[in-house]
C-alpha cells in the first residue's frame, strides 16, 4: 500500500531517505536500496505500508527471545525487502525482493491488534525480514496494539538510524538485534552495511529500556575467530551489560553462501565457554541439538530456572523474576 514516508528531505530534485544509515539519495521514480521507498513526484513514498508476505503463530523462542514471557505466543509479520544485503540470508525470497514481485496482503493498522487478542498472543513480532523498512506501519500498528495491552517485539539488523529507532522503540518491549560480526570489513563484504550503526542501536534500546538479547550467527572463515568473538562478548559487557542474554547460532549453507560447510557443534562450544569467561551471564546455542546450551541456569547458584527443548520451554525454578533456590534477580519479563 502506497503512503507518503516518514524520515526523508529534499534535495533539488532527489529526495534523501533518513530512515537508515544508507541514506539513500534517490531520483525522480528511483528506489532506495531496500527497494520499498520510491521517490514520486519529489515525494518519498512506502509502498509497503500494511502489506503483509508472512503472517503466523509462533512461540517467542523462535525470535529467539529466551528471557521475554518464556512459553508464551507471538502473531509475527514480515513483509517485503530488507536494507542489507546478507550473502546467507535465510529469508531472502521475502527479503530481496520488490513487492510486486511477491504475494503481499493489505492490513489495517488495527488488524494486528484485533488478530493478536483473538488468537491469544501475548505479543506482536515485527520479524522475518528487517522491520525498520515499513517504519511507518509498525508504528502506527504498534500504537494501537499497546493501547489494547499487547506486547511489541522487533527482530531487527539494528540497522536504523538513531530518530526512528526512538520512534519505534517507544513501543517495544523486546527486541532481538544481529550483530552479524564483530568487523567492519564483514559488514562492508558480507552484509553491505556498516557495524558502527548496529552497535548504536543496541546501545539505544538499552538505554531505553527495552528488554535487549543478540544474536550472533557464527559462520566458517568468516566471522569464527575467538579473537573476534572474545572483542563481541567484551564490548557487550562493557557497553551493555553482562545480563544480555547472547544466542550464538548455526550457520547451514544458503543463498549466496553455499560454498561453506554448517558451524562445526565444538566452534559453537567454544563461542560459549568464551562469552562466560568474558563474564556474560546468559548464553545459549542455536539450532543445535536439544542440550544444556538452551537452557537457563542460575548464574548465582546454577539452579535450572527454564529448561527448553525446541521452541518449548518450562520454568522449572523461578518465582518472579527471582531464582527459586538462592533468589538471585534474573533479567527476565516475566507476568
Ligand atoms: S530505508 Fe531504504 S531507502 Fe531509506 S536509506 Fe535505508 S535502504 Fe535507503
Amino acid at each position: 500500500m502506497l503512503k507518503e514516508a516518514s524520515f526523508w528531505k529534499k534535495e533539488d530534485k532527489k529526495v534523501r531517505c533518513l530512515l537508515c544509515p544508507h541514506e539513500c539519495l534517490i531520483p525522480e521514480g528511483g528506489r532506495g536500496r531496500c527497494r520499498v521507498r520510491e521517490n514520486r513526484g519529489g515525494k518519498l513514498y512506502t509502498l509497503i505500508y500494511g502489506s503483509v508476505s508472512s503472517v503466523a503463530i509462533d512461540p517467542i523462542e523462535k525470535k529467539p527471545l529466551y528471557h521475554f514471557y518464556p512459553g508464551s505466543y507471538a502473531l509475527s509479520f514480515g513483509t517485503a525487502g530488507c536494507n542489507l544485503s546478507c550473502k546467507h540470508c535465510q529469508n531472502y525470497s521475502i527479503s530481496m525482493a520488490r513487492p510486486e514481485d511477491i504475494y503481499l496482503k493489505e492490513f489495517d493498522a488495527d488488524e494486528p491488534a484485533t488478530l493478536a487478542k483473538r488468537h491469544g498472543c501475548k505479543s506482536i513480532s515485527w520479524t522475518y525480514n528487517e522491520p525498520t523498512i515499513w517504519h511507518e506501519y509498525t508504528v502506527d500498528a504498534s500504537r494501537i496494539a499497546k493501547k489494547e495491552g499487547i506486547c511489541i517485539t522487533y527482530v531487527s539488523n539494528g540497522y536504523i538510524n538513531e530518530d526512528p529507532f526512538r520512534e519505534i522503540g517507544r513501543y517495544l518491549d523486546g527486541i532481538n538485534i544481529d550483530v552479524k560480526s564483530f568487523s567492519e570489513d564483514f559488514y562492508r563484504e558480507i552484509s553491505g552495511g556498516h557495524l558502527e550503526p548496529v552497535l548504536n542501536t543496541c546501545r539505544v534500546a538499552k538505554e531505553m529500556g527495552i528488554h535487549l538479547e543478540i544474536t550472533y550467527l557464527v559462520i566458517p572463515t568468516k566471522n569464527d575467530s575467538m579473537e573476534e568473538i572474545r572483542k563481541f562478548c567484551r564490548w557487550v559487557v562493557d557497553e551493555l551489560s553482562e545480563d544480555i542474554p547472547i544466542h550464538f547460532t548455526r550457520f547451514f549453507p544458503h543463498y549466496r553462501m553455499t560454498n561453506l560447510p554448517p558451524t562445526p557443534f565444538d566452534t559453537l562450544v567454544r563461542a560459549f565457554n568464551v562469552a562466560k569467561e568474558s563474564g556474560l551471564k546468559y548464553v545459549y546455542l542455536g539450532n543445535v541439538p536439544h542440550g544444556d546450551y538452551e537452557n537457563t541456569y542460575c548464574p548465582k547458584c546454577g539452579n535450572l530456572l527454564i529448561e527448553r527443548h525446541g521452541f518449548s520451554s518450562v520454568i522449572k525454578g523461578l518465582k518472579g523474576k527471582n531464582c527459586s533456590r538462592c533468589g538471585e534477580e534474573i533479567n527476565i519479563v516475566v507476568d
